[in-house]
């Protein structure tokens, strides 16, 4: 499962990143995923619960941002896209170029060094 691997991928990041801080709590992971990921929100964020069992990220909330792909339309201009698109979604022009909608970033980490870390 796709999901699977990138909530792994999403967990290991933040932990090293939290690590680095010192090995505290992770509370909360900000993170932007491009709709031509093909990734459901709901999924990924009930997979990085899952990983995240027994780490020091165990609880921590998965908020996803999707970022919309842009259709750039020779006739309407720049569109925004749910999906993956060979037509502008406006007029139906085949002759158009998606852009954006790829992402896949963590944009910010909430660690709470207030709470001793946990033993892994
Ligand atoms: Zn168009």
């Amino acid at each position: 499962m796709h999901e699977l691997g990138i909530a792994r991928d999403i967990l290991d990041i933040a932990v090293a990143e939290a690590e680095k801080h010192g090995g505290c709590r992770i509370t909360r992971v900000d993170l932007e995923v491009g709709v031509l990921r093909g990734v459901v929100p709901e999924n990924l964020a009930f997979l990085f619960g899952h990983v995240a069992m027994g780490t020091i990220a165990e609880g921590a909330r998965l908020a996803i941002e999707e970022q919309p792909a842009r259709v750039a339309c020779e006739a309407c201009g720049p569109v925004e896209a749910r999906g993956f698109t060979i037509a502008c979604p406006a007029c139906g022009s085949p002759a158009v170029k998606v852009e954006g909608g790829d992402a896949l970033r963590i944009l910010s980490i909430d660690i709470d060094d207030s709470l001793p870390a946990r033993e892994a």
